[in-house]
């Protein structure tokens, strides 16, 4: 038997949410931010804000 009672799942394209580039900008963020690489995760903070103001506004 199959599970028939599954809610719909999100479609992943919701605004607002993360797409594949803002995983890919926190990732380098927090890789670099656990390295201690302040320069680097402020350059992903501006990067990010950028890039939601660019694809999620
Ligand atoms: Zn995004």
């Amino acid at each position: 038997m199959h599970k028939d009672d599954q809610p719909e799942a999100a479609h992943g394209h919701a605004p607002g949410s993360a797409c594949a580039r803002c995983r890919q900008i926190k990732a380098t963020h927090d890789e670099a931010a656990r390295q201690g690489d302040i320069g680097t995760a402020e350059a992903m903070t501006a990067t990010m804000g950028r890039h939601l103001r660019a694809a999620h506004s």
